[in-house]
C-alpha cells in the first residue's frame, strides 16, 4: 500500500504533501508553518527539557492548522478580496475530509533534510568528551559540537536556526 504512494502513508496524506510543495504561495506558506513549527518545539524544549521532543509533530500541527484555516476560508473563494488560491479548491475536492492524513508524515517530509536532534535539550550527560592534546578533556555536545561547560543540573540548546535557513531555506523575520 505505501509503495502505491510514493511511501506516503496513504492517499489523503499523499495528496496534501504533493500540493503544498505544487504551487509557489501554498510552499511559501508551509515554510513558514514549518518554521513556526519549529519555533514551538524548541519553545517546548526550553520548557520541559527532559520530555522527550517529537519535532515532527509540533512541525505536523503547525500544517495541519494552517491547512484547516485554508479550508474554513474556501467559501470565500470568487468573492472580491478573496486571495484564495484556485489549487487549492482541486486539493480539498480531490482529499475529501482531513482526518485521514497523517501529519506527522507531512513534518517528516518537511524536515527531511533536518537533524531534528539539534533541537532536543542535552543534559551535562549526553555531552562527550573529546580529547586534547594539554589539559582536561573538553565536554562537547555531539550534535553541534559546540564545547560546552555546565552545571549538572544545567541544559544545553544547540543554535539550530542557522541550519533551518541553510537546509530547509526558512525564515524566522515573521514567525
Ligand atoms: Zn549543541
Amino acid at each position: 500500500m505505501s509503495d502505491e504512494y510514493n511511501g506516503w502513508k496513504n492517499r489523503e496524506t499523499w495528496c496534501v504533501g504533493l500540493y503544498l510543495d505544487n504551487d509557489h504561495g501554498t510552499y511559501l506558506e508551509t515554510q513558514r508553518a514549518t518554521a513556526r513549527g519549529l519555533v514551538r518545539a524548541a519553545d517546548f524544549a526550553n520548557e520541559y527539557p527532559e520530555v522527550t521532543l517529537n519535532v515532527y509533530r509540533h512541525v505536523g500541527r503547525e500544517i495541519e492548522g494552517m491547512v484547516q484555516e485554508w479550508r474554513d476560508h474556501l467559501e470565500e473563494f470568487g468573492a472580491p478580496g478573496s486571495d484564495v488560491e484556485p489549487g487549492l479548491l482541486s486539493m480539498f475536492l480531490e482529499i475529501g475530509s482531513l482526518w485521514r492524513v497523517d501529519w506527522d508524515s507531512i513534518g517528516v517530509g518537511k524536515l527531511d533534510t533536518f537533524p531534528v536532534e539539534l533541537l532536543t535539550a542535552k543534559s551535562a550527560g549526553d555531552l562527550v568528551r573529546s580529547e586534547r592534546p594539554l589539559g582536561a578533556p573538553l565536554p562537547t555536545c555531539p550534535d553541534c559540537g559546540l564545547a560546552v561547560l555546565m552545571d549538572a543540573d544545567d541544559w544545553h540548546f544547540c543554535d539550530w536556526r542557522p541550519v533551518a535557513m541553510d537546509v530547509l531555506g526558512l525564515g524566522f523575520d515573521d514567525v
